[in-house]
């Protein structure tokens, strides 16, 4: 049994540029390298030895499931479930500094640490607000179904 304790690095904790990128036991999703690399940012990661993996699909199943639970499904890339997928997969501690991912790993007991910036503390309960009748809706949407106006996403405190 691999005793290490894993983590895993989302695209904000690598731009952040506050962590050693060739830490021996952080885990980078391919999708996330992929995302970089698509950018201009690739000298970040330079030619460093890193532990790139794919999650395996029913932890993305999992992590799909956990996120839509909490409300934060339409708001995180797959970039973003893939973290939370591996996340599971190895028990590992997510190192992000998007609160959409820690909010999903802390309902879901995953551990998380942002790069610097504060982690977030409380869990955060999503509500939408229609932004013409000012209805509130628990679940997302796109349209308010009665008045056809835009529904915007906000916290609860
Ligand atoms: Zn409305």
């Amino acid at each position: 049994m691999d005793k290490v304790k894993k983590y895993i690095i989302d695209t904000s904790a690598i731009l952040s540029g506050r962590i050693n990128i060739s830490t021996s036991n952080y885990i980078y999703p391919d999708s996330v390298i992929n995302e970089i690399k698509n950018g201009s940012l690739e000298k970040i990661l330079g030619v460093a030895d890193i532990n790139i993996q794919a999650p395996e699909k029913k932890y993305v199943e999992m992590a799909v499931n956990a996120a839509t639970k909490t409300g934060d499904y339409n708001v995180l890339s797959n970039t973003d479930i893939d973290v939370l997928a591996l996340a599971m997969e190895y028990n590992g501690t997510i190192v992000t500094d998007d609160y959409a991912i820690q909010n999903v790993a802390r309902q879901c007991g995953i551990e998380y640490s942002g790069s610097g910036i504060e982690p977030i503390k409380k869990s955060i309960v999503w509500k939408y607000r229609c932004t013409g009748c000012h209805r509130i809706y628990d679940k997302y949407m796109d349209i308010c179904p009665v008045c056809g106006h835009t529904v915007k996403r906000y916290s609860r405190k």
